[in-house]
């Protein structure tokens, strides 16, 4: 059943952090008066015109926004089928959607007072989103990133720095993602006062998921004005790549009521359905409660979180956010995998064709996009949401296609 976009508001952005039995906010007492802070200011903001009047400007001013929306004809005529548009989020300052709740979230945390910002960071590009915001808006600056992401990751940890942000890397358990979210959430405990946790996706205890939602779905509403300037009418599918959900909901939220949109989310396929080599969570995830709230996460046999696989780093995550989750289980969003090989191919076809170069996440909507294209009518407009570009992923793509130069590269180097 299709809601009104009056009631999906209710339910997602004005909710108190459950949609369905998913959400929620599990965590330490003490952490519990920073959250209810948080979604007390969160609620103030949604209707503060001159909040929101600043956070459009930082938008406009900072990051670039409006992003285009880009028609792909020589695409789609390769293709056969439906005509593809992209919406390009990979021009935004530090190169992805990731800008719009970084910006949102310091405007908030400077609202309430805070001084200093902590994230936590798996590839960097949170991290380094994070990093520009601060520096813009003056507040300080930690990021929690796992010592083998500090270490493989060295360009936006150099990035990171040169914008002025600490970088501290975490030697705990796996030395990764998970990692780097439990040393953040010490730090908050440790300096609740002054500290503001910006998280970077549409995941965590509530508010986090309804508010990174609300930070994004400026990508949406974008898109629907744009679509409807170029074809005179709304899209017939929307397509986004899911890691957490952030690009995905901001994309999905403003036609979500839309009944003849179809809203498509592509979760990383890895190389393989077998444990430890993908990460779609809705698909081959159960239900369970981490990292403060409850939604599907990949999970072995007793519980225990599960390790994952993707060739790009921002969709190698366990969980998903509670309101993709939902919104799945009442069949509003559908979903489907992409692999990396799919994905790598996805790149270059992209690339050749149309002469953008797509972010290793966002190449798995492509792939998705592709294959959709072909089944549906030329008439039929699919818009494929381009989270981020694809530069970041040098290393990665040139390992791929172009080994001997990375090789002979790297040894110049060293
Ligand atoms: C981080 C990232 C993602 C995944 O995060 P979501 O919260 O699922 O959007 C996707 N694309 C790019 C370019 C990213 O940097």
């Amino acid at each position: 059943m299709i809601l009104t976009q009056t009631q999906y508001r209710r339910q997602i952005l004005d909710s108190t952090g459950f949609f369905g039995s998913y959400g929620g906010c599990f965590v330490p007492e003490v952490l519990l008066p920073n959250l209810q802070e948080m979604a007390l200011a969160f609620d103030a903001i949604k209707s503060d015109a001159a909040f929101l009047a600043e956070y459009t400007q930082t938008l406009q001013q900072f990051s670039g926004r409006p992003t285009p929306l880009t028609p792909l004809p020589r695409l789609s005529a390769a293709l056969g089928g439906a005509r593809l548009f992209l919406k390009n989020e990979g021009l935004n300052h530090t190169g992805a959607h990731k800008i719009n709740h970084c910006i949102g979230q310091v405007l908030l945390a400077k609202r309430l007072g805070k001084t200093r910002i902590i994230a936590e960071t798996g590839a960097g590009q949170h991290g380094y989103a994070t990093a520009a915001v601060c520096a813009r808006l003056g507040l300080d600056c930690t990021v929690y990133m796992g010592l083998k992401d500090y270490e493989r990751q060295r360009p936006n940890v150099y990035w990171m720095e040169l914008l002025g942000a600490r970088v501290i890397a975490v030697e705990a358990g796996e030395q990764t993602l998970n990692d780097a979210v439990i040393a953040a959430f010490k730090d908050w405990v440790a300096h609740p006062e002054e500290t503001y946790y910006l998280l970077g996706s549409a995941v965590g205890p509530h508010p986090y998921p309804a508010m990174n939602t609300f930070f994004q779905k400026i990508v949406g509403e974008e898109i629907r004005s744009q679509c409807l300037e170029l074809n005179g009418r709304l899209p017939d599918a929307c397509v986004a790549c899911v890691g957490g959900g952030s690009n995905a909901l901001g994309m999905f939220f403003d036609f979500l009521d839309a009944e003849q949109v179809r809203l498509i989310g592509v979760e990383a396929g890895g190389r393989g359905t077998s444990p430890g080599t993908h990460a779609a969570k809705v698909l081959h995830g159960l239900p369970g409660i981490f990292e403060g709230y409850h939604s599907y996460f990949l999970q072995d046999g007793d519980g225990n979180i599960a390790a994952t696989h993707s060739v790009s780093a921002g969709l190698d995550y366990c969980g998903v956010s509670p309101i993709l989750a939902w919104l799945a289980d009442v069949g509003r969003v559908e979903f489907a995998t992409a692999g990396d090989a799919e994905a790598l191919d996805a790149v270059q076809t992209l690339a050749r064709t149309e002469g953008i170069i797509p972010a290793l996440e966002s190449a798995h909507a492509f792939a998705h996009a592709f294959k959709l294209a072909a089944e549906m009518p030329p008439d039929a407009i699919i818009v494929v949401n381009a989270s981020g570009r694809g530069e970041k992923d040098l290393f990665i793509t040139m390992q791929h296609f172009q080994p001997e130069s990375l090789r002979r590269y790297a040894a110049g180097l060293l």
